[in-house]
């Protein structure tokens, strides 16, 4: 996904490699593309990477990518063989394929080395077309957290947001343990919604442990678990969820009107 910052440099290292300038007459240009979540369209898509200013940080990682001679000591750079942790930052724009949704992206020297955060020009994070607001509100708390890799934090909204997506779903007592019981004996009983039969709630249940951990760790630094590929792992099963509870009833009654519109035509 083009929130990790090797996967930019692979991106735009075979572009180097090939003598392909990302300058050209003036204007940057359209370099490549990769795939992120799209907030608007609120799945994956595939994204047109344009560069807004290259800075140096960017090409210091590709250039220690395509050819660490480059990099060696007292050659390029500041001659330390390794990328400064002064350079400037780099700025680009991921633009969605399917829709106008531009994500600026800043690749920059954090705490822990080279990192990047992507700032969408529209709200939602998660949410689909027909997730409530309430439910949305939260996603997009976790969306914004992670975004500037504040992932202990994106876990805690996470977990706000199943019980708010539990709360909505009629089970409003008690804490989210106590929801989580309510879902369970209605299960067992058969009285539960379809989507609740669709999903194993062991899903569930991680998603809670996960959320309570990030607000009451053992040892701080095991959050550190929570990385990209973990918070990436959780909109995977948030977008499963979504679609199961909000969409898939909407997706079938829609998909039933088309066909019964062009059976009344014919
Ligand atoms: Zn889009």
């Amino acid at each position: 996904m083009l929130d990790q910052v090797d996967e930019v440099v692979d991106k735009l290292a075979p572009c180097i490699e090939r003598g392909f300038s990302l300058y050209d007459d003036g204007q940057w240009k359209n370099v490549e593309t990769g795939f992120l979540h799209c907030p608007q369209c609120a799945t994956v898509r595939r994204m047109n990477i344009s560069v807004y200013d290259s800075g140096s940080l960017i090409w210091q990682l590709i250039a220690k990518k395509v050819n660490p001679d480059w990099m060696r000591p007292g050659v390029g750079f500041e001659g330390t063989g390794e990328p400064s942790k002064n350079s400037e930052p780099s700025l680009f724009s991921y633009i969605c394929v399917q829709c106008d949704c531009h994500i600026a992206a800043l690749v920059y020297w954090s705490p822990e080395g080279p990192a990047i955060a992507t700032f969408p020009n529209k709200n939602g994070g998660l949410s689909t077309k027909h997730t409530p607001a309430e439910v949305a509100y939260q996603l997009d708390q976790a969306y914004r957290c992670h975004i500037v890799s504040a992932n202990t934090a994106a876990v805690a909204a996470f977990r706000v947001a199943l019980d708010q997506i539990l709360h909505e779903q009629g089970y409003t007592t008690g804490m989210l343990n106590q929801k989580l019981s309510d879902l369970d004996n209605d299960i067992k009983a058969n009285t539960a919604k379809a989507w609740a039969k669709l999903l194993d709630p062991a899903f569930l249940k991680v998603i809670q442990r996960l959320g309570n951990k990030s607000v009451h760790p053992k040892r701080v630094a095991r959050l550190a678990a929570y990385d990209t590929a973990m918070v990436i792992r959780l909109q995977l099963t948030f977008s499963k969820l979504l679609n199961l509870i909000y969409e898939k009833q909407h997706g079938d009654k829609d998909l039933l009107m088309q066909l019964e519109a062009i059976n009344k035509k014919v």
